[in-house]
């Protein structure tokens, strides 16, 4: 990992957005209206006269659960450089998050590894607790609300193209009505940005116009998700402990939960989330739920004493996904890719809706750099490689840990060392608050993984982590 790297990576954080910047473009066309389709419409409102965000969801109005977010019953957490981001973007967002009830947790205590919790680090750093509905919600009423962007309902089929760029979006309007009655539509642009999510079809349409796909990485992630939302007597302020996140060693007795989250949201409700990896699938019914916490930090025995607001929603997913658009060869210029359609991680590490927020910053820095519109935007997808390389190193890099582990497979010396490295600095995080900073920066995405490979930092940490790891083996929960 190269020093230029570390930098570029935390200039994409930290860069103000643009100002009195020139319009390129007529109509902007953003494909999928969700968080990383907003943000890049909020990116491109400052650079085109109009921007046109193609969604199938009604999005007319203030929408809970929808169909095109299968995921957005389950807990989700801003981490902080989303929030950057977000605030960015739309000054006031997070206040009037907290308006409406969003809560922002504290990091001091908030990891607990085998019930221990992590030392404090000192920053003061918060975890936006919301639900995934009312942040959509908000952020799109403020990309809404700008003068040049418009929503138009209807479910993209294809791409128009013209002298190797792209100049049209086929959609089929879905507002109402007998779909099958409906022909196909199209609209022109002379920029498209893919924000379809997990399922893009983006590279199949690429593939059927003779264009090159981008080669697809996986990695076997097999995760169940349950969450819950339970009644909250307490208001945020009186609260013992303001939320929890918990991680389980596979040997540590937890029934099965390797990962579970209460956070206080709006409405007045706790959303408590249990995860458990392949075979496990903890808390499927209120009972179990409720029975599961039991074994877990008191705070989640609290947070699931209320009524329960519902049943249990559960999420299955198999594996992390990347698709490496920087290696691409023949590519239509005027067109990229954002948020889940380039990388959707195994979702514990929190970092998706903040990579899509990096996604948009490194929109920002290609439109802002003279780019040649005529050519592939190969620079855009070069930043944005760096952003998705840092999270993938993060999620992906666990969960291949976890694996070899788990299959006992050998692995070359240098990523033994590697793990062997992660493995300290975890455990010292429960013991020593400058590591834990180290650790939670590049958790929340605000600097670079590689910033763990600081010898100083791996030094302190091995001397932090002596004894922790036996502690780790067979502490108790602390309740
Ligand atoms: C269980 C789970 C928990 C998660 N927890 C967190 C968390 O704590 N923190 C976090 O930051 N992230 C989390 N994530 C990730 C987060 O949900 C996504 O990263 C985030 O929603 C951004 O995704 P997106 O906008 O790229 O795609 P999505 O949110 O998946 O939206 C895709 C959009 O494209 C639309 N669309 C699809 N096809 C078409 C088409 N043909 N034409 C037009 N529109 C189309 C859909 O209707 C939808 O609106 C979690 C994910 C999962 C699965």
């Amino acid at each position: 990992m190269t020093e230029s790297t570390v930098s570029l990576f935390e200039k994409l954080v930290q860069a103000d957005p643009p100002d009195d910047v020139p319009v390129l473009f007529d109509t902007a066309c953003v494909i999928g209206g969700s968080i990383a389709g907003l943000l890049a419409a909020r990116v491109l409102s400052d650079r085109a006269r109009r921007v046109v965000v193609i969604e199938p969801d009604d999005i007319s109005t203030e929408t809970g659960s929808r169909p095109g977010v299968p995921q957005d019953q389950q807990v989700h957490t801003l981490l902080p450089a989303g929030q950057l981001w977000v605030e960015r973007w739309m000054p006031g967002i997070t206040e009037e998050a907290q308006d409406r009830g969003a809560s922002f947790v504290p990091d001091k205590g908030v990891t607990a590894i085998n019930g221990v919790p992590q030392a404090p680090d000192g920053e003061g750093r918060h975890l936006l607790a919301i639900g995934r509905p009312l942040l959509e919600t908000l952020i799109r009423n403020r990309v809404t609300a700008m003068d040049n962007v418009s929503v138009l309902r209807g479910q993209a089929t294809g791409l128009q193209y013209r002298d190797e760029a792209v100049s049209a979006v086929r959609y089929v309007p879905t507002d109402g009505g007998d779909q099958g009655d409906r022909g196909a539509a199209v609209l022109d642009a002379d920029f498209v940005v893919d924000a379809m999510g997990r399922s893009s079809r983006l590279s199949n349409w690429l593939r059927q116009s003779g264009y090159d796909q981008p080669r697809l990485e996986r990695v076997e992630a097999p995760i169940n998700y349950a969450t819950a939302l339970f009644e909250r007597p307490v208001k945020v302020a009186d609260l013992e402990k303001v939320g929890a996140l918990a991680l389980f060693a596979p040997q540590y007795p937890s029934s099965g939960v390797s990962v579970a989250a209460a956070q206080p949201i709006e409405d007045e409700q706790w959303i408590v989330m249990l995860m458990g990896y392949g075979d496990s699938r903890p808390g499927r019914t209120i009972g179990e739920f409720r029975q599961a916490c039991t074994k877990l930090p008191s705070v989640f025995t609290t947070a699931t004493a209320g009524a329960a607001i519902g049943d249990v929603v559960t999420y299955r997913q198999a594996e992390s996904r990347r698709r490496h658009f920087a290696e691409v060869g023949r590519f239509p210029a005027r067109l990229v890719s954002v948020g889940d359609a380039v990388a959707s991680f195994n979702p514990i590490y929190g970092q998706g809706m903040s990579s899509a927020a990096l996604h948009a910053s490194c929109l920002a820095s290609y439109l802002g750099g003279g780019p040649d519109l005529d050519t592939a935007a190969r620079e855009f997808f070069r930043l944005q490689q760096v952003v998705v390389d840092a999270a993938w190193a993060v999620s992906a890099g666990g969960d291949a840990a976890r694996l070899d582990a788990q299959n006992g497979t050998e692995v070359p010396d240098e990523v033994r060392e590697q793990r062997w490295a992660m493995e300290q600095i975890t455990a010292a995080t429960l013991f020593d608050g400058e590591v834990t900073r180290a650790f939670n920066n590049v958790s929340y995405m605000l600097r670079h993984p590689a910033t763990l490979a600081d010898p100083e930092l791996l030094a302190r940490a091995v001397a932090a982590a002596e004894g922790a790891m036996a502690d780790l083996a067979d502490t108790t929960i602390d309740r």
